[in-house]
């Protein structure tokens, strides 16, 4: 079984009565008594939407090292996220995303999906020795919430970290991106530069304007590229 202290409970219920959307995140946690208790949560960096939430590599080895500076072990057992006001189960992107952590280093590692009606759902994965995969286990939530602290602490992490785009940029940026095979660095880029026009109070009509035209410029690059020119594609990253 899963059992979450109720600090832990308290916090991911927090953020996900916040996030509009999706939104996910890892934790620290190892068997006590039996039990996998999770006792604290990260929240790294990353885009999310009404049906989608995505964390970089590069991001997830922060937190990686973030729980192993605290002594908790050199990399998180524990990833959670919210499917907002739908019913917890775990849907086919959540099959190849926990797949992908599958081939990862971790021995084993548990999983959570919640959502706003404070569902929960459990599973257990292990790579070796034989591959296995649970896909209900039972989450329960020990005693002690938390202080007035640490929900302002939430707040500012909250803040920093979590960033929920509208459905139909997000979906236009990120399908672009997979059609075109683009880096990764790229997609982040125009997700960066949506972020700082909405900063500035510019419109959505406005903001959906400048990315159609920035799409078009690399689609126009990529095609020429294709074609044997090799003028700049989109290594260009955003034309300032
Ligand atoms: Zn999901």
């Amino acid at each position: 079984m899963i059992k979450l202290t109720k600090k832990v409970d308290d916090k991911i219920k927090w953020l996900v009565n916040k996030a509009p959307g999706e939104i996910s995140g890892l934790g620290a946690g190892r068997i006590i008594d039996g039990h996998f208790v999770v006792f604290e949560v990260y929240v790294p960096k990353q885009k999310c939407s009404a049906a989608s939430t995505v964390i970089e590599d590069q991001e997830i080895n922060k937190a990686n090292y973030r729980h192993f500076k605290d002594g908790h072990g050199p990399s998180c057992l524990f990833h959670w996220h919210s499917h907002a006001s739908m019913r917890v189960f775990w849907s086919e992107t959540d099959r190849t995303m926990l797949a992908e952590w599958m081939a990862g280093e971790n021995a084993y590692f548990f999983a959570m999906v919640t959502n706003k009606a404070g569902e929960r759902l459990g599973c257990y994965l292990q790579n070796a020795p034989v591959p296995l995969w649970l896909e209900k286990v039972e989450v329960n939530v020990l005693e002690e919430g938390l202080s007035e602290d640490e929900v302002k602490a939430l707040e500012v992490l909250y803040d920093e970290n979590v960033k929920t785009f509208g459905e139909d940029i997000y979906n236009k940026i990120t399908s672009f991106s997979e059609e075109y095979n683009l880096p990764w660095d790229y997609t982040m880029d125009m997700f960066d530069k949506v972020e700082t026009l909405e900063a500035k109070g510019a419109s959505s009509g406005y903001i959906a304007k400048v990315v159609g035209k920035e799409l078009k410029r690399v689609e126009k690059n990529v095609k020429s590229q294709a074609q044997g020119d090799n003028s700049e594609g989109y290594s260009g990253k955003w034309k300032k």
